[in-house]
């Protein structure tokens, strides 16, 4: 009796983790049709000076317009391809469309850099320093610092040499990196001096949980520090109220990205949202001096 039922849990769990599988893979099949289809769509949001009201560029990011479940978040469907080779047919279709999108600005006469978020996988592709460069020479209005990727800080550290070696390879020829989400990472001085990054993102969840915790003030001035120290850019995602741009500024970080500035946008919102925006009036003139 004991081993039938053994038996059958065994039965049991086997054929739920045969539905799983068959239910991935579906999914994944799926995916691949979506990008066949065009059902993907690159949303733009600012990057902005938040005192000088400067806006420094966009980042472009994804979104499946799925034709019954509408418009979905990455979180809704990137797991899905998570260290899965569409992962890199996805993260090819993103610089390609973010580069076209960019040259369509330029030739609009706005010049705005694109920043595109880079899979792990994607990077790891032996030949992605040479397809890059392929892609960005098929748009010559592409000019060095138009282009920024960001790698997520975690990711880079699981990989140190080789993520370094694509950047250095890559800024050669003119791309610039960010390390997003910066301070998820556990990274130490050590770390940080491998990277060729320009830019630091510090995570949105040090922003968010700030006016309620003094140890995440304490990370955001520590981080601020670092970025001066390593001659590194900083910007802060997450800026969703008024009061954490004031509180941001008033601690010395300039830039910033988030829904107190603009959410995510469709690309063709994107000229008039540049010609109406101003910065906060409490947001203007807040910075500390900063050492020349
Ligand atoms: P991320 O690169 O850190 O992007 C910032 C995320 O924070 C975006 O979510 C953005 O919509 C959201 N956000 C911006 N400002 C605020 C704010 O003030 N408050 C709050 N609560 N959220 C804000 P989204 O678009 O859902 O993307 C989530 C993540 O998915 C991204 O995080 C990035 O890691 C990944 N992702 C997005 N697009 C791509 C892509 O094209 N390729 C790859 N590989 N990953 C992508
Ligand atoms: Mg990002
Ligand atoms: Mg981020
Ligand atoms: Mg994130």
């Amino acid at each position: 009796q004991a081993k039938q039922a053994g038996k059958n849990r065994f039965y049991v769990f086997d054929a739920e983790h045969d539905r799983a599988v068959r239910g991935h893979h579906e999914s994944v099949e799926r995916m691949r049709d979506a990008l066949a289809n065009g059902e993907f769509v690159l949303y733009y949001q600012p990057k902005v000076n938040m005192s000088t009201g400067e806006v420094v560029g966009v980042e472009a990011l994804v979104r499946w317009q799925h034709p019954e479940r509408g418009l979905l978040a990455p979180a809704a469907f990137l797991p899905t391809i998570q260290q899965h080779p569409l992962a890199i047919d996805l993260g090819e279709w993103v610089l390609a469309q973010a580069l076209s999108q960019f040259e369509a600005w330029a030739n609009a006469g706005i010049r705005l850099p694109v920043s595109v978020n880079i899979d792990a996988i994607h990077l790891q592709q032996a030949d992605f320093v040479e397809r890059l460069r392929a892609e960005i020479e098929r748009h010559p209005s592409v000019a060095p610092g138009d282009l920024e990727l960001e790698v997520l800080e975690t990711n880079a550290l699981e990989d140190i040499a080789h993520v370094a070696s694509v950047m250095k390879a890559c800024r050669a020829f003119g791309v610039e990196f960010a390390l997003d989400d910066f301070g998820t990472g556990y990274s130490s001085l050590t770390y940080l001096r491998h990277f060729p990054a320009t830019m630091l993102k510090i995570d949105r969840s040090f922003v968010r949980d700030m006016l309620d915790d003094p140890e995440d003030l304490t990370i955001l001035e520590g981080v601020l520090g670092l970025a001066v120290a390593f001659r590194r850019d900083i910007i802060a995602e997450g800026v969703e109220t008024l009061l954490h741009g004031r509180m941001l500024l008033a601690m010395g970080y300039q830039l910033g990205q988030g829904y107190a500035i603009a959410r995510p946008m469709p690309a063709k919102a994107v000229p008039a949202w540049l010609e109406s925006w101003r910065p906060d009036p409490t947001w203007r003139h807040r910075q500390r001096a900063q050492p020349e």
